[in-house]
């Protein structure tokens, strides 16, 4: 191996271009581009890099007969995932990314690979298990595959932020350091703070409500941690969740809010991402609204049927649902009306039969994306509700004491970003839909 190539640093140049802006159109102007390096090929007299960069990738062609010999060395000393800089002159290049190549005239190494990465960047797919991937998780996001997944989860979020403002609603934030759980149960992971014992948030649900008081409609995106016990593919320790609350509201407008979101998100994918779209091969279907609605007591009786030991009561699993051949249970669809025993202390029993709540999950196939819910607003039930549930209505006065000052009618759901990003672009395991995800086994990177 020669030692043409050296790495030096940035001092003072900088990009002219980044690769989507170097077209034909440009001339034979002199560009400066800079990125990692995704491919090298060599044919002798002729060498090909491929440069990739936040904006796509350019193609640089280094002839001998044009380099010269000096730069012809260098450049046969470049290592796939290198961080370098091209000096050079474009030229049309009709087989090449935008329709163009790049003649260098100089090159410079910022930081030459020490090693090969145990996996390709290039293609859809990985012959590597996730867990090679994620222990070198930065490098694996240089494949195409995530950075078509990730610039997808920019518009779903974008999207969400535009459609929400446009419907009035604040973007808050609340506490992730929390004094008490939110529903209960064991899901949390316990934090020193200072002298005493606090939790990580497993949902702002509480403070959200609260917000619709001052503000009436809210909405938060932010982690939500959860010491989940199994290992699936749908869980993480730590997700990102899309919170909205509002006020003057039942559960049947924050239905209808949240299908229309979600149409707006998959018109906003469709409008912005079509290369990436085009690259993972997916079409997503025309939506219809409103989305089917199912209620609970219906699926139980057709799970029934279906020779599912189920009753009344219990959790529907994505397992049980696969029974079920309806098609329209492929796509979103709703599941209203939950057993009010099933659903956290603050959901609305229904005024009708209290056995009941106002209460919905949003599904797509066997999956849930979100639950929802008319939440209770008077102070005697929620303590009644806290108390049937087994929990201390004292551990929650922070929260109670607020009831006595008008609390709002209201409704809200909350969404986990990476169930909809598996959904809406088909990954099969929510580890890929998050940038360094957290689970029983994985605390780094
Ligand atoms: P599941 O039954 O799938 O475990 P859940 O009913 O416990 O979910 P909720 O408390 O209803 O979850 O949370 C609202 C949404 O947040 C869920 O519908 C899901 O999209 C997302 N979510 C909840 N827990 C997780 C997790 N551990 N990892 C990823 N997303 C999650
Ligand atoms: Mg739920």
């Amino acid at each position: 191996m020669g030692d043409l190539l050296k790495e030096e640093d940035l001092d003072h140049w900088r990009k002219t271009h980044n690769s989507s802006e170097i077209s034909p159109a440009i001339g034979d102007r002199e560009v400066v581009i800079m990125g990692w390096v995704s491919s090298v090929r060599d044919h002798g007299n002729i060498q090909f890099i491929i440069l990739k960069d936040m904006a796509g990738e350019t193609q640089v062609t280094a002839k001998k007969s044009e380099v010269g010999e000096q730069l012809f060395a260098m450049i046969k000393e470049v290592k796939e995932h290198s961080s370098i800089c091209v000096k050079g002159k474009v030229r049309p290049q009709e087989k090449a990314p935008n329709g163009v190549e790049v003649v260098p005239t100089e090159i410079r190494a910022f930081s030459i690979a020490q090693k090969a990465a145990p996996f390709m960047t290039q293609g859809k797919t990985s012959p590597v298990g996730i867990d090679t991937r994620l222990d070198l998780r930065a490098v694996d996001l240089r494949r195409n595959y995530l950075g078509s997944v990730f610039r997808i989860r920019q518009t779903v979020l974008n999207s969400i932020r535009e459609f929400l403002s446009r419907q009035q609603f604040m973007e808050v934030s609340t506490p992730k350091m929390i004094a008490t759980a939110t529903e209960g149960g064991a899901a949390l992971f316990p934090i020193f703070y200072y002298d005493r014992e606090a939790f990580l948030a497993q949902s702002p649900q509480l403070y959200k409500e609260q917000l619709t008081m001052a503000f009436e409609n809210v909405f938060e995106i932010g982690p939500i941690f959860r010491a989940e016990p199994s290992r699936t593919n749908r869980h993480l320790s730590e997700a990102t969740s899309i919170d909205v609350e509002r006020a003057f509201a039942d559960y049947n407008d924050v239905m209808s809010l949240l299908e229309r979101m979600i149409v707006n998100i998959v018109d906003s994918i469709k409008e912005r991402n079509k290369a990436d779209l085009q690259f993972l091969e997916i079409s997503i279907p025309a939506l219809e609204l409103p989305f089917p609605k199912y209620t609970y007591s219906d699926l139980i009786d057709k799970l029934q049927e279906a020779g599912e030991r189920i009753q009344w009561g219990d959790d529907i699993s994505p397992q049980a649902l696969k029974s079920l051949s309806d098609e329209r249970m492929n796509g979103f669809y709703f599941i209203v009306d939950w057993p009010a025993s099933a659903k956290p202390f603050y959901v609305k029993p229904s005024s009708a039969d209290p056995k009941i709540s106002e209460s919905f999950d949003l599904m797509f196939g066997p999956l849930e994306m979100s639950s929802g819910s008319t939440r209770i607003n008077r102070k005697d039930q929620l303590v009644e509700r806290m108390q049937k549930q087994g929990l201390k209505p004292e551990s929650f006065d922070y929260h109670l004491r607020v009831f006595d000052y008008g609390m709002p009618p209201h409704a809200g759901f909350g969404m986990g970003l990476e169930r909809l990003l598996m959904a809406l672009v088909k990954i099969e395991n929510i580890r890929d839909a998050t940038f360094y995800p957290r689970d029983i086994d994985r605390l780094a990177p």
